[in-house]
């Protein structure tokens, strides 16, 4: 092991150069601050955006970002104030880092997830290094345990944390509704979800929707035969190609609609779905769409229904702890249903000189990992 650098991969955008990086080997500098080893990290649209230098700042005084925010790793060394983790022990880390001012509640609340000012940094996003690198220090208040059982698949638990954070939001807003809890004790029990987008965030949200009991739903575009709808249809929610189907027939088949969870960060198809969502229905945006050309949407007769229908339409971002521990805990039951289900979502696993065509070329499978160490 070389104590003074080691391999990262990072964007430097003053150059707008991706390229593989000598880093700072990171040290422990705090007692509640551990090392870990980075085992793997997972590549998102948010990855490549970054890479298209869309957004993504480097650290002050540094001219790299070393990208990442989907990791997990294994813990190697831990500060004399370390109480929750041991040395071996297998973590994710949470992403957002709170903001520095005291009239900030949420992030004096450790819920920058809700940060009001902005002034958050973001691992791997925002002018915090992120993991896609040997090994990093972190504190324990940003690291989750994760069984050694779910080795193989934690690297999902990151993304898995945009649907838990939707849903406990789903759960908030409809406590508005207090008559229809359903009698299995499952809270999406009798309702219908549609899922907008197959990707790897859709497919998760898809399986902590049926977890939920939730009868789901997962509207996309690639026609079938494909290999998302067959993962969809394995683990018991409904794929729907948008290409083959219409809206309108979509809408039919699968009638009164409760829960749209959309994770796509296609603006048109997002609108199109909103009207058909039933009474008392909750909308959830997570994708973010690039910037684009204004597209016409029926306004009036879309604000006229959302106030008819009393419906709420949420955007989410982030996670905060407590979904980070839903996710893991979720994921453990995901593996016990659908096991083959839930090991094909890891389409690819990389070496980490593989990182221009993961982060530069045509966007292929579902989730590549890059695997860092075994
Ligand atoms: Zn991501
Ligand atoms: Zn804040």
């Amino acid at each position: 092991m070389n104590n003074g650098s080691m391999r990262a991969v990072g964007v430097i955008p003053g150059r707008r150069e991706v390229a593989l990086l000598q880093h700072a080997m990171p040290r422990v500098s705090g007692p509640t601050e551990l090392k870990v080893r980075t085992l793997d990290v997972g590549i998102c649209g948010t990855d490549r955006e970054i890479c298209s230098f869309a957004y993504g700042t480097p650290p002050d005084g540094s001219d790299y970002l070393v990208l990442g925010h989907e990791a997990l790793g294994e813990v190697v060394e831990t500060g004399p104030g370390v109480t929750k983790f041991k040395t071996g022990d297998l973590v994710v880390p949470t992403v957002r880092r709170p903001c520095p001012h005291d009239h900030c509640p949420s992030c004096r609340d450790a819920r920058q997830d809700f940060c009001f000012t902005g002034d958050f940094t973001e691992r791997g996003i925002k002018m915090t290094h992120g993991f896609m690198t040997e090994y990093f220090v972190e504190d324990q208040a940003h690291l989750n345990i994760v069984p050694r059982a779910l080795r193989d698949v934690a690297v999902l638990v990151e993304p898995l944390t945009v649907a838990e954070k939707a849903l406990a939001q789903v759960w908030q807003v409809q406590q508005r509704l207090p008559w229809n809890n359903g009698s299995s004790g499952l809270r999406g029990a009798g309702k219908t979800a549609v899922v907008l987008g197959a990707g790897p965030v859709g497919i998760l949200g898809a399986m902590a929707l049926l977890v939920n009991g939730f009868k789901t739903y997962v509207y996309s575009r690639s026609a079938e035969p494909n290999p998302k709808a067959a993962l969809v249809n394995s683990i018991g929610a409904k794929y729907i190609s948008s290409a083959t189907t219409s809206l309108a027939d979509f809408a039919r088949e699968v009638g009164t609609i409760d829960l749209v969870y959309e994770a796509l960060g296609v603006a048109k198809i997002s609108f199109e779905v909103m009207k058909v969502l039933g009474l008392n229905g909750v909308f959830v945006f997570t994708g973010i769409p690039p910037h684009k050309p204004a597209i016409p949407v029926e306004a009036d007769s879309l604000m006229r229904q959302v106030v008819l229908m009393n419906q709420a339409i949420i955007g989410t971002v982030n996670a905060d702890r407590p979904a980070f521990e839903t996710a893991i805990r979720d994921l453990g039951t995901f593996q016990e249903r659908w096991p083959d289900s839930l090991s094909k979502i890891i389409t690819g696993r990389h070496p980490m000189e593989n990182y221009r065509e993961l982060l530069l070329g045509k966007a292929a499978g579902i989730k590549n990992v890059i695997t860092v160490a075994q």
